[in-house]
């Protein structure tokens, strides 16, 4: 059987040779006899795994000293109570950008005043709104913004300065995607079902000084102190999700790393992006320079057409193109594992359908 290409938000594709590897590995990893799910995560093993796991992220993103990684559970929704219950004392700064952030400010709400300094609600998350530095709270806890919003295919154009605020990024559907400078934030987290790999993890990059400010009625787990101490392995980690993302992060290593990643997505990128600019039929609602380069909403203005332009998609091996419930139309997330040749199929494909009509 043939494999189909998926644009689904999440979970997301995985590389073909990870999975393969994956495979061998399944029965007897590395001669011990046991799959890795099996191990212990105390052993040797395991240990091993999740160190090298760490140092090959630490490589890719250029991850300065004075930064923790931490692999937890919650997925990134977690995030939205840990951030707060974490670094709110009395108040923060949020940016609005869509679904993601709507659940995180509310989440942050039960704990303190928060201040959302801009949003682009009135242009129904089409763009990121414009920042302007005087409106920000000179003496706000943390600054929140979603780095990449997954559902409308938003981006940053370039990193808000928030001064010595530490700035905090829901990069979940970004993270890996291209180079970034880890020193301008100070916590960046992702779901690992984007970017990263299976489900069930959730990377925490978080600045040294960020650990040990948590509330006092902060529950152990969501404390991200207990998990700096223990390592990750406070209580038992998620494991095969964290050997997954391992071995996508050796891939990204062998690939180029975070530089080629990101020569690739733009290639992909352009492909589409430049389809939607010439057509007649489809077109892209996101405002030119906010456009993201791993999700990409796509619209024709027609409900009828939408359904029947998904159903003949899938027929061609062409998954999960239905744009989020909230927005309608279509959305391809082409994340780093998508491989040009399926955003070549889908472009093909939408000519076909539109030369059609
Ligand atoms: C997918 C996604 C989430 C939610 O992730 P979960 O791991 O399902 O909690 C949050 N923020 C962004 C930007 C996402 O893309």
């Amino acid at each position: 059987m043939a494999r189909v290409y998926n644009f689904s938000a999440g979970p997301a594709m995985l590389p073909e040779e990870v999975l393969k590897t994956a495979a061998i590995e399944m029965f007897d990893y590395k001669g011990s006899g046991s799959s890795v799910m099996e191990l212990s995560h105390r052993s040797k093993d395991f240990k091993n795994i999740i160190d090298t796991a760490e140092a090959d992220l630490r490589e890719i993103m250029a991850i300065p000293n004075n930064y923790k990684v931490l692999f937890l559970q919650g997925g990134a929704s977690l995030q939205f109570a840990m951030i707060p219950l974490n670094l709110l004392k009395k108040k923060a700064d949020y940016v609005h950008t869509g679904q993601w952030t709507k659940k995180a400010i509310a989440e942050a709400k039960k704990y303190g005043t928060i201040n959302v300094v801009a949003s682009s609600e009135e242009d129904n998350f089409t763009c990121i709104p414009a920042l302007d530095n005087k409106t920000f709270s000179k003496d706000a806890d943390y600054f929140y913004i979603a780095s990449n919003n997954t559902i409308y295919g938003t981006v940053y154009d370039h990193i808000p300065d928030t001064g010595d605020v530490p700035l905090v990024a829901d990069a979940s559907s970004s993270i890996l995607s291209e180079p970034i400078d880890v020193s301008k934030f100070g916590i960046i987290f992702a779901g690992a079902q984007k970017n990263i790999g299976p489900a069930g993890v959730t990377i925490v990059i978080i600045r040294d000084d960020l650990v040990g400010k948590q509330r006092e009625f902060t529950p152990t787990m969501l404390n991200y102190e207990t998990h700096v101490k223990g390592a990750s392995m406070f209580n038992t980690p998620p494991c095969y999700s964290i050997y997954m993302a391992g071995l996508v992060f050796a891939w990204i290593k062998k690939n180029g790393g975070l530089t080629a990643m990101k020569q690739r997505n733009q290639q992909k990128a352009k492909i589409l992006y430049d389809y939607l600019e010439t057509s007649k039929l489809f077109s892209s609602p996101v405002k030119k320079e906010n456009r993201s380069l791993m999700n990409v909403p796509f619209i024709t203005g027609n409900q009828e057409l939408d359904a029947k332009f998904i159903e003949g998609a899938a027929k061609k091996g062409l998954k999960t193109l239905k744009g989020h419930r909230t927005v309608g139309g279509m959305r391809a997330s082409i994340y780093n594992a998508m491989p040009i040749n399926g955003v070549r199929a889908l472009v093909s494909f939408m000519e076909e359908f539109e030369n059609k009509l």
